[in-house]
């Protein structure tokens, strides 16, 4: 557990170094059993995450450690970890790119021919087109976690609207290679539509 908790906390950091979760925003977890994740808890600057701002809750989305409040986006981690067994890690991030390309986006983006689509698990080259998921925000965690679980998005992850991104991945490291290849074709995405295309 304490290893899946260092590499949790390094990962939460880069990408809180890289902008992508900023005030406080943005949630983080590892799965360390069949009933039980690792989880951020609310409010927590993650620039400066330790291993003592994570918390055990259970799949229903409850702490686990009495006092200790757990995001308030639980619930949307754990229903992926009960909806999809290979889930190891769910990584919630509030960038820039992401927030301003799902307002400007429908339900869902297709894209083709990016060579970074192969960072993303299952895809093996550009030439596919494939589907970016896109669901209206919601304050009700269990109602959207509802709705993501009923549509199950292809890819490893979705986009919020004018919220942020979730990505997983089977652990920490491939879930984090999914943000940084969701970012980047975000970016890209949002570049192109900068010039017109
Ligand atoms: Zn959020």
């Amino acid at each position: 557990m304490n290893e899946k908790a260092i590499e949790l906390v390094d990962t939460v950091r880069y990408i809180a170094d890289r902008g992508w979760s900023p005030a406080t925003g943005g949630n983080y977890s590892v799965r360390i059993d069949e009933q039980h994740c690792l989880i951020t808890q609310s409010g927590i600057d993650k620039a400066s995450l330790t291993e003592d701002d994570l918390m055990v809750c259970n799949l229903d989305g409850q702490s686990e450690q009495p006092g200790l409040i757990p995001s308030a986006e639980a619930a949307l981690h754990t229903a992926l970890y009960r909806a999809d067994h290979g889930i190891g890690a769910v990584l919630h991030t509030h960038s820039v790119n992401a927030t301003v390309l799902s307002r400007a986006s429908g339900k869902r983006i297709v894209i083709t021919g990016y060579e970074m689509q192969k960072a993303l698990s299952g895809n093996k080259t550009h030439a596919e087109s494939i589907e970016f998921y896109i669901f209206d925000n919601n304050q009700d965690i269990p109602a959207l976690a509802n709705r993501v679980i009923e549509e199950f998005p292809q890819q490893p992850g979705f986009l919020v609207r004018g919220h942020g991104l979730y990505a997983w991945g089977s652990s920490v490291a491939e879930a984090r290679r999914h943000v940084e290849g969701f970012e980047f074709l975000f970016a890209c995405l949002w570049q192109e539509r900068l010039l017109g295309r």
